[in-house]
């Protein structure tokens, strides 16, 4: 599995606030003990691996983008039973309310960054620095305390939702006009299918992998019937799934 180094992850930006859990004041004070009134929590399903969650049902759909900034742009899925969300409780060995206790934060791929003295990470730095520009606060930035690189919680307040998600939109580029279009097409070149969603190419390696965009998606390729298009346009996908590979932004072509 790939491990970033730290180095990799750059300086925290400037503008995030200082609010590692949340601004609790902000969001009314819920948390631990008491914990969150029930009518203000949602429970939603996200990713390809249909991960299920619960946060503030102000940051549903704020959670949701940033999951397909993710997995759409970044090509790094949310694991089903690796990730947590709220939980009313203290931090361990403490009396202080966990930041999961107040609904906004959400711990993405535990396994593979460990709450620990060790620095261990697999997120692609490009998509922290995505998720930072949203003014998340990231666990892999704690300083004098273990590292907690699974955990990202929105450090502003209700009142900056809309503007949020409007910026993670931007992010996720164009995708409100691309609705009605169809979200995949498959290419196959020496046996290695690659699909392409209008924004990311990536290679299908597995056929849970095809049951999984199949069941998820609407896809323009029956199972097992992959379009052969030409050498030139195999060659662009196969950059361009080099460069979603590498963490930089793979260009969109309109022809297809
Ligand atoms: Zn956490």
């Amino acid at each position: 599995m790939t491990n970033f180094e730290q180095s990799a992850f750059g300086d925290q930006p400037a503008n995030i606030p200082d609010h590692p859990n949340g601004d609790r004041a902000a969001w009314g004070g819920h948390g631990w003990p008491d914990g969150v009134p029930e009518h203000l929590l949602a429970t939603f399903t996200v990713g390809r691996q249909r991960v299920t969650v619960t946060t503030r049902r102000e940051v549903q759909r704020f959670w949701t983008l940033v999951n397909l900034i993710c997995e759409e742009k970044h090509g790094y899925e949310w694991r089903a039973g690796e990730c947590h969300s709220y939980q009313n409780r203290r931090i361990d060995g403490t009396q202080r309310a966990s930041g999961h206790s107040f609904g906004l934060a959400i711990d993405i791929n535990a396994p593979a960054n460990p709450f620990s003295l060790r620095w261990v990470s697999d997120m692609p730095p490009a998509m922290v620095a995505d998720l930072e520009s949203l003014l998340m606060y990231w666990g892999g930035r704690y300083r004098n305390q273990e590292f907690d690189p699974m955990h990202f919680t929105p450090a502003f307040g209700p009142g900056q939702v809309a503007e949020m998600e409007a910026a993670a939109e931007r992010i996720l580029g164009g995708r409100d006009e691309e609705d009605d279009m169809p979200q995949f097409l498959v290419a196959r070149h020496n046996g290695v299918d690659y699909a392409y969603d209008h924004r990311t190419f990536f290679p299908i390696v597995s056929e849970q992998q095809y049951d999984k965009l199949f069941d998820g998606r609407l896809i323009v390729v029956p199972h097992g019937q992959a379009q052969v298009v030409d050498d030139a346009l195999i060659g662009f996908i196969q950059g361009e799934a080099r460069r979603g590979q590498a963490g930089q932004q793979p260009r969109v072509v309109a022809s297809l």
